[in-house]
């Protein structure tokens, strides 16, 4: 077959285009490393220091062990740990802000570089924070209305005690709206006011746990997971509304 000169100049320009994408690919794969220690899949820049990713390891290790210990739950399947060494390379792959130190998304979790988040002394507060995320995706099949996920997120990886109720406790609906964070919603929130936040769902949280219990909160999760009505879960297993238990914890002892 005799080729036009316009065709060969296609096909020249084609493979052109084939070498430099499949150069971006290598370039891609040598900019980051995996480590592999089940459940866990790190994926690390090539910047990420070695022993940055075995704290990160070991930090995910001993939490999924105490999770598993203290109240038998465990994730399903391998999960995704992606480590940044940049910022900016995290903003721009979660197209999430940079004030979030990690994310939960995609059912993966986001992590900004160990090194900055240990110099302000959160790492293991956001690990264990996102791997929480993670465990009530899995159960609730992405069902959990946002005031109880960060609630329990927030109470599992920073306090566990005895919590006053903080000074404004704001309501469900309030909070849900407020954690909404898709970066198209285009809503800012201060800061103060996600700390103010942050504070009543894991009060909130912290009530329904030791008042019933997390294996009776975990029935309601999982009951989320099978598309049961939240509400209609919560009276079955709690004996009581939402709406009560809201109440509830709006009255000061
Ligand atoms: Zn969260």
């Amino acid at each position: 077959m005799i080729m036009s000169h316009a065709s060969s100049t296609f096909l020249t320009l084609l493979f052109c285009l084939g070498l430099s994408l499949f150069a971006d690919a290598e370039a891609n794969d040598s900019r980051s490393r995996q480590v592999h220690s089940p459940p866990f899949l790190i994926i690390a820049d090539r910047a990420v220091r070695q022993t940055s990713i075995e704290s990160v390891t070991n930090i995910l290790h001993h939490y999924r062990k105490q999770v598993k210990e203290e109240w038998g739950w465990t994730p399903h399947g391998e999960v995704f740990v992606h480590i940044f060494s940049e910022t900016w390379h995290y903003c721009q792959e979660t197209g999430q802000p940079w004030e979030f130190g990690g994310i939960y998304q995609d059912q993966r979790l986001y992590l900004q570089s160990p090194e900055l988040l240990e110099k302000r002394g959160r790492l293991k507060e956001i690990i264990v924070h996102e791997y929480i995320h993670l465990l009530i995706d899995q159960e609730t099949s992405g069902n959990c209305p946002l005031w109880l996920n960060e609630g329990l997120a927030v109470f599992i990886s920073e306090h566990r005690g005895d919590l006053a109720p903080p000074d404004l406790l704001m309501t469900p609906t309030c909070l849900d709206s407020l954690f909404i964070r898709e970066p198209e919603s285009g809503e800012i929130v201060s800061s103060s006011d996600l700390k103010q936040a942050y504070l009543s769902a894991q009060y909130y949280a912290a009530q329904l746990v030791q008042r019933y219990g997390i294996q009776n909160v975990r029935k309601i999760l999982s009951n989320l997971g099978k598309d049961i009505e939240f509400d209609a879960s919560f009276q079955h297993f709690l004996g009581q509304s939402v709406e009560e238990f809201i109440n509830s914890c709006q009255k000061r002892p």
